[in-house]
């Protein structure tokens, strides 16, 4: 064995780089490339390079360079093939915060690089096959490699994966390779270029200058290459070709011709953001305004803040004038939201403010969008960056503050992949960056409460609504004993408020957290639900669609007549969803013009905001609506609120379900009286007595967060205890079940008394898809000791057989526990 090079070059550049090579797979971390000497002198860390892997070729980004090979196995150290780009595409700052997303996920830095940059920046490689030319003497053997030929011969060159497709097989691979070295078949690898490529464009720019006289010389002689030439300088010396006409682009040929213009490739964005008008003057600040601009401080340095701002409080005001005072300053702000499409008044705020200093990221945006927007910030052209969780990896250079809109909202959290918490990520990469962090809310999330209340935070208030509107009015209808109307939704009081309210020409919203029209089919003869096969809920009645459908998966079927179970009973509907809802709102006030808003009446694109600017136009008298309606819209026009049944949000499995219901509760009735008739919220329930609504109904978070903590320090929870699960899921029950009482023996060892783990325990949602779910989970006050005992048992868990038939989800600081 021979090392051809030593610990470093003799010109000072990188002999190997450490990829990470995308996509991730899992356990699998960075691997060391040769670096080529053409590519020594260019590449740097935060480069996409194009790296050989088996007998492929993938897209990698350079996490470090080293002149050094790896210790293990240095011969099998490939060079890498190309660089892909001639800047780094990731700063040092975000490889920082990376890293340590890595350490606190237990994961590797390639599966967070693979969540943090934009999709569709990989290329990738194809191999393609044609017939050797001239054919070699002898000929197929067997019948593959006969089809594989005569497929060739007929269609040409083809891909690999078109070849296979073309032949009704999963894969060609051996009988290709087989066929190459018989020198019968050509295979030739080529690149396909990312999804998201750089786009561009073809355009004139301005050539030599043309003096007066023979200006007037050429508009004589050539009126039409004339006539282009004073386009082009009065477009400022630059056309795009597409916007010529024929006539034009044969003119334009002669002045290039003639020097006077010249043909250059430039780079153009695609434009992901929808054109707004710039603001006229923002408003003036209340002094409540005013005292938590003076709170955070204009020099950067790291301080966590929680803005506690009721509904109707300004509390988007302030986030855009610290984002203007970064900006004034020369440095650049981040600003987290939990939903695009439920915020865009906010967001067309920030457009207002901000024009095209603006990037959006989110995930509805294509590919070539989100690589536009991130070359955007990369390149500094955008320093506002408004975007939903995974914009906490955004490319910001000089970050100036960083602000999270409703930090307590569960949609921060990635429930898939890579577990990450956007807030929490937020809080870091202020950190790291040095500059203040601002969490704000209505509702603050018990945790981030917890850590004003014990000085880790600031704690900022905006204690009224902007202009002296009041709160408004919660009342609690108690369902156990209300005044029968013929409607089996709709108490007296609700009744009574939401005509009168309609009477007046005052718009109603009406808030059921369940889509469809009952949540349960059930057996009148043996009482069994008809639930999904492959999940242990209920399927929900859609009337509409006429279907029952599993909420979860997605599997749907046609109402049965008679139940599945004992095939005799007759199926009734239980419970109500916002489909009843609106039937019943129709058959009540056949006078009101109605919409839904829920995820069933926003499947075409734009229906959400064509919902939501007839409501604010007052096109609309009833809006009903799950949490969709909840928040983020601020429509004048809205005097009451009812809520059909708050029991809905209180009885989840969760030990957070009394949080989500209060939250959920203060953000609709927070849509009550945003103008100047004040607002009522009539509040439907079978346990009126609960804390949750009762604080809710008299605006009391204090109250409600004083209680909730207390209830969570008895049990161990958040935020006195630090909480992981260990998600087990598998095809068959039994061996999943096995795998998790193994999984916790391993859990306990590694635990080593610092953290208390319990279970294992059938996960509350049993089944989901298909597979048997099983969880563990592992509680102590300590991040460290958390951390440590994961590692360990996921060593252990690693290194079992099981792990090949068993998936296993590890997730720290779990939002749903469902
Ligand atoms: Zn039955
Ligand atoms: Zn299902």
């Amino acid at each position: 064995m021979s090392l051809p090079v030593a610990s470093d070059t003799p010109t000072g550049f990188p002999a190997f780089v450490e990829v990470a090579v995308l996509p991730a797979i899992p356990g699998k971390d960075v691997l060391t490339y040769r670096v080529p000497d053409r590519h020594r002198e260019t590449v740097r860390p935060g480069m996409r390079v194009l790296v050989p892997l088996g007998r492929r070729h993938e897209t990698g980004l350079v996490v470090a360079l080293t002149g050094t090979p790896p210790a293990a196995a240095p011969e099998r150290v490939r060079d890498l093939e190309d660089l892909l780009d001639t800047e780094p595409i990731l700063t040092e700052e975000l490889f920082a915060l990376c890293r340590w997303a890595a350490r606190y996920y237990v994961t590797t830095l390639t599966e967070v690089l693979a969540t943090a940059l934009p999709g569709g920046l990989r290329a990738s490689t194809t191999r393609v096959v044609r017939l050797a030319d001239p054919a070699p003497p002898g000929g197929a053997r067997g019948s593959l490699e006969a089809a594989i030929l005569a497929t060739l011969g007929a269609r040409g060159a083809l891909d690999e994966r078109r070849l296979a497709r073309a032949l009704g097989r999963p894969g060609v691979g051996p009988a290709l390779r087989a066929l190459a070295d018989r020198k019968l078949v050509v295979v030739e690898e080529r690149i396909r270029p990312p999804a998201g490529a750089t786009r561009f464009e073809a355009v004139l720019t301005l050539g030599a200058a043309l003096a007066e006289r023979d200006a007037a010389d050429l508009a004589r002689r050539a009126p039409a290459q004339h006539a282009l030439y004073e386009r082009l300088r009065a477009a400022g010396g630059r056309l795009a070709a597409g916007t010529m006409t024929p006539r034009e682009r044969v003119a334009a040929a002669a002045l290039v011709r003639r020097g006077l213009a010249a043909r250059a490739r430039e780079e153009r964005y695609r434009d992901a953001r929808p054109p707004v008008d710039a603001a006229a003057a923002p408003p003036v600040l209340t002094a409540e305004q005013q005292a938590v601009m003076a709170a955070v401080p204009e020099a950067p340095a790291f301080r966590g803040f929680l803005l506690h701002g009721v509904t109707g409080s300004g509390k988007t005001e302030v986030y855009l004038r610290l984002a203007a005072r970064a900006v004034a300053a020369g440095r650049s702000a981040l600003l987290l939201v939990p939903e695009i499409a439920l915020t865009h008044q906010l967001v067309r705020r920030v457009q207002e403010r901000f024009g095209a200093r603006v990037a959006l990221l989110h995930s509805a945006l294509a590919p070539g969008e989100r690589w536009d927007e991130w070359r955007r910030i990369l390149r500094g052209e955008a320093v506002v960056v408004v975007g939903t969780r995974s914009a906490v990896f955004a490319p910001l250079a000089r970050l100036g503050v960083v602000i999270v809109d409703e930090e307590h909202d569960a949609a921060y959290k990635q429930d898939e992949g890579l577990r990450y918490q956007g807030r929490d990520l937020a809080l870091v990469r202020a950190k790291l960056a040095g500059v203040p962090a601002v969490l704000g809310s209505a509702t603050p999330s018990v945790e981030s409460y917890h850590q004003a209340a014990s000085g880790r935070f600031t704690r900022l208030a905006l204690p009224t609504r902007v202009e002296g509107r009041p709160l408004p009015t919660v009342e609690i209808v108690d369902l156990r004993a209300r005044d029968r109307t013929d409607s089996r939704l709709f108490s007296r009081r609700l009744l009574e408020t939401a005509a009168g309210a309609l009477a007046r020409r005052e718009q109603v919203l009406l808030f059921l957290n369940r889509r469809g029209f009952a949540p349960i089919m059930q057996c009148v003869a043996c009482g069994e639900p008809t639930g999904c096969p492959s999940c242990t809920v209920s399927l929900t009645w859609h009337q509409r669609r006429n279907v029952l459908l599993c909420h979860h998966c997605g599997f749907t079927r046609p109402p049965a007549a008679r139940c599945g179970a004992c095939g005799s009973g007759e199926l009734v509907a239980l419970g109500e969803g916002t489909e009843q809802v609106e039937a019943e709102v129709v058959r009540l006030f056949p006078e009101a013009r109605i919409a839904r808003l829920d995820r069933d009446t926003i499947g075409s694109k734009g229906a959400h905001r064509r919902i939501l600017d007839a409501w604010r136009e007052g096109a609309l008298d009833v809006l009903i609506g799950t949490q969709m309606v909840a928040k983020g819209h601020d429509v004048p026009g809205v005097t009451v609120v009812g809520v059909l049944l708050a029991d809905v949000a209180l009885n989840l499995p969760d030990f957070r379900a009394g949080e989500r219901a209060f939250q959920l509760l203060t953000q609709v009735a927070g849509r009550a009286g945003r103008g100047s008739a004040p607002g009522r919220v009539i509040v439907q329930t079978y346990r009126p007595e609960h804390h949750s609504l009762v604080a809710a109904a008299a605006h009391d978070f204090e109250g409600f967060a004083a209680r909730e903590l207390a209830m969570r320090a008895e049990v161990g929870y958040p935020p006195f205890e630090r909480l992981a699960v260990l998600r087990l899921e598998g095809a068959d029950a039994a061996a999943t079940e096995d795998a998790a009482q193994a999984l916790a023996a391993a859990a306990t060892r590694a635990a080593a008394g610092r953290a208390r783990v319990r279970g294992p325990a059938p996960a509350p949602l049993e089944r989901l898809r298909g597979r048997w779910r099983w969880q563990i989970m592992l509680t102590t006050p300590s991040a460290a000791a958390l951390n440590d005992a994961l590692r360990r048992a996921l060593a252990a868990w690693r290194g079992s057989p099981r792990a090949r038939a068993i998936r296993l989800v590890v997730d720290v600081d779990p939002v749903s526990m469902l």
